[in-house]
C-alpha cells in the first residue's frame, strides 16, 4: 500500500483491457488494430467499431502526438487532486490514429498551450498495479 489517493479505474480480471494495463506497467502504450480493415482502436475492445470484425491485434504506440483539446483545472472536488491544481487534462491524438485522454504536463503557463501542439507520451507509476500515461509538451527548439 502506498499513499496514492486519487481515484483509479477498477480492473476486471480477464477483461480485454488487461493487456493495456499490464503493458503500461512495462512503460509500453498498447492499442489495437483491426486486421481486416486496418482501423486503429483505443480503448481496448473485443470487436472492431469500424467493421465489427473480431480479428484484432495489439500494437505499441511510439508515443508521439498532438493536443486535440484540453482544459485546465483550477478547482477540484476530488481530494486527491487538490495539491496539484492547476493541472491540465487533455485529449491527445497519437500518430497511430487514436485519441487518448490524459494529463498534459511540462508547461510553464497552461494558457499558452495550443491545439495541435506536439506532445510526447510518458509514464507515471501510481501504484504497484497502475501506471498511467501522461503527455509532456514538447517546447519549440527541443
Ligand atoms: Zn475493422
Amino acid at each position: 500500500m502506498n499513499d496514492y489517493i486519487k481515484p483509479l479505474p477498477q480492473q476486471v480480471k480477464g477483461a480485454v483491457s488487461q493487456k493495456y494495463w499490464d503493458s503500461l506497467k512495462e512503460e509500453k502504450f498498447m492499442y489495437q488494430k483491426c486486421n481486416d480493415c486496418d482501423f486503429s482502436i483505443f480503448y481496448a475492445r473485443v470487436v472492431c467499431p469500424n467493421c465489427m470484425s473480431e480479428n484484432l491485434s495489439w500494437h505499441q504506440s511510439a508515443g508521439e502526438g498532438t493536443i486535440y483539446s484540453y482544459t485546465t483545472v483550477f478547482r477540484t472536488g476530488t481530494p486527491g487532486f487538490k495539491s496539484e491544481v492547476p493541472y491540465v487534462v487533455g485529449l491527445v491524438d497519437l500518430a497511430e490514429g487514436i485519441r487518448v485522454m490524459g494529463n498534459i504536463i511540462g508547461w510553464d503557463d497552461p494558457e499558452a498551450l495550443q491545439i495541435d501542439q506536439v506532445v510526447s507520451l510518458e509514464f507515471r507509476k501510481a501504484t504497484d498495479q497502475y501506471t498511467l500515461p501522461v503527455f509532456r509538451v514538447i517546447q519549440e527548439g527541443e
